[in-house]
């Protein structure tokens, strides 16, 4: 006996020691060499392509679009265009030109973005993303320069959040957080769920001082209305008028504020089916246009991701959730979608509690529509990298969820080209084709106006004026692909995870 449990003992050390030598090795394995920008040589013209003219909502047909130097330097009907000396021509007939894309909710995942996540955006035609944050602010520092470098490949980052603040002791802590980030523009301050409405405000104050943006989610203490008037630049997600427009919406915020206070300790879900449900059927017109007319005045933007609340509603739906896509996502993450997703459904698993999540879904997609309507300036963002927001491809998903809310298929594009553009106040350099501004470009297969689907029919994506063809995005997806199976990538981010 007592030898049998000697072996034993031998045996499991002799394979633990394999199994620790075989991730060490993997771990130490060299990380795949990053994608670098293409270098396209200029001067280059595109040429008898239809346009679509953002900023105008219309289509011209037979134009010829010429780049220089990363920028575009003339736009005009083909036949009227005098080319420069040695232009390259790239025949474009029968196809649809678009400004690149701009996600502004997104986030890079992990700190493995170059090898995961970037080739993923410019795959998908997503040339500036706003990130959300999740990663260091120095690490995204990092990314940004060897972006604009042209030492990497991926969008730019045209603002990064600071660490998600969702609690703060005191106020001097908020002074403290905004002065650590004075010397770190683009950055801005993401609030989340749990702050608590005296420092939310104490926060906002401070940075404003200081010129820093405070976005993010609308703290749920905090009534959006105050928020708007006291310069929350952008509520995310589309929850928003749904959980603020309903006869028990201050009644939430109070069971919110005790929670978050630790005046009640009780746990569990604060929201519960029923609650959802309230939202839903209590919804209340003249809440809503409080709202949207205290954000239209303030200019607040909404960046509703209803790509996320799809999530939701669909994670117990087979088809959705063998998306193809899933190939591009690393298999640890998409471990943690799917349990993510699991555990949406065990949420309230009851045909009562799933229909509550498809309801509260459309009729967040119905209030977007609204909010539009009524002025409030809309912005695309997928949260990229959450469950089942796919980095750079799920922007197209978001922009048809945005159609179905009811914008026409250019207004659409607007909340992914010239809003974001406006929004960070570079409309000269960005968010349309136009002459004298930065050559980000996607040329299509198919006409978006007629289908809003037909973004991701992707031929050619032209970013900082240099040109990736149809194979070279297909080469950038092979590789994420293969990065994303990894073992050897899988070991050092669980090794990332344990020495940090
Ligand atoms: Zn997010």
């Amino acid at each position: 006996m007592k030898r049998l449990l000697k072996r034993i003992f031998l045996g499991a050390l002799i394979f633990f020691a394999i199994f620790f030598a075989v991730f060490f090795i993997l771990v130490a394995l060299p990380v795949p060499a990053p994608l670098i920008p293409n270098k396209t040589l200029t001067p280059f013209a595109i040429t008898n392509v239809s346009v679509i003219d953002i900023e105008a909502g219309s289509l011209i047909p037979g134009q010829t679009v010429v780049i220089e130097k990363g920028q575009i330097t003339n736009v005009g009907p083909t036949a009227s265009i005098i080319m420069p000396e040695n232009a390259i021509q790239i025949d474009a007939t029968g196809k649809f030109l678009i400004p690149g894309l701009w996600d502004m909710h997104a986030h890079l995942g992990t700190k493995m973005s170059p090898q995961l996540t970037l080739p993923l955006f410019i795959a998908g035609g997503v040339t500036n993303i706003r990130e959300l944050g999740g990663v260091s602010l120095d690490y995204k520092r990092g990314i940004h320069q060897k972006i604009l470098s042209g030492a990497l490949i991926g969008p730019r980052l045209m603002g990064y959040a600071s660490a998600f603040v969702a609690s703060l002791d005191s106020r001097d802590q908020a002074v403290e957080l905004v002065t650590d980030l004075i010397d770190s523009k683009p950055g801005f301050i993401k609030v989340y769920n749990q702050l608590l409405p005296e420092y939310y405000f104490s926060l906002i104050e401070e940075a404003k001082k200081q010129g820093i943006t405070v976005l993010g989610h609308k703290p749920r203490a905090v009534s959006a209305i105050d928020g708007a008037n006291a310069g929350h630049k952008s509520f995310e997600h589309a929850r928003l008028f749904l959980f603020e427009c309903y006869p028990g919406a201050s009644q939430l915020r109070e069971r919110y504020r005790a929670r978050y206070s630790g005046e009640v300790s009780m746990g569990g879900r604060i929201i519960q089916t029923s609650d959802r449900r309230e939202m839903i059927d209590n919804h209340s017109p003249d809440l809503f246009d409080e709202l949207a007319t205290v954000m239209v005045e303030n200019g607040t933007w909404f960046v509703p991701t209803h790509i996320t609340r799809k999530m939701d509603a669909f994670a117990d739906n087979e088809a959705y959730r063998q998306d193809a896509r899933l190939s591009y996502i690393q298999v640890l993450q998409r471990y943690k979608w799917n349990s993510d997703a699991d555990g949406m459904i065990e949420q309230d698993p009851s045909p009562e509690g799933r229909k509550a999540f498809m309801d509260f879904y459309l009729k967040g997609l119905e209030l977007t529509g609204k909010a539009h309507r009524a002025g409030v300036k809309i912005l695309a963002g997928t949260d990229a990298n959450d469950t089942y927001c796919f980095p750079g491809l799920g922007i197209h998903d978001e922009l048809q969820e945005l159609v179905k809310a009811g914008l026409t298929p250019i207004e659409a594009l607007k909340t992914a080209t010239l809003n974001p553009a406006e929004y960070f106040g570079v409309s000269a350099d960005y968010g349309s084709i136009a002459s004298g501004k930065v050559a980000d470009l996607m040329l299509l297969d198919a006409n978006p106006l007629e289908n809003i689907s037909n973004t991701a029919k992707i031929d050619k994506v032209i970013f900082n004026g240099n040109v990736y063809t149809r194979k070279e995005l297909d080469n950038m997806l092979a590789y994420v692909a293969g990065n994303a199976s990894s073992l050897s990538i899988s070991c050092k981010l669980i090794w990332q995870e344990i020495s940090e």
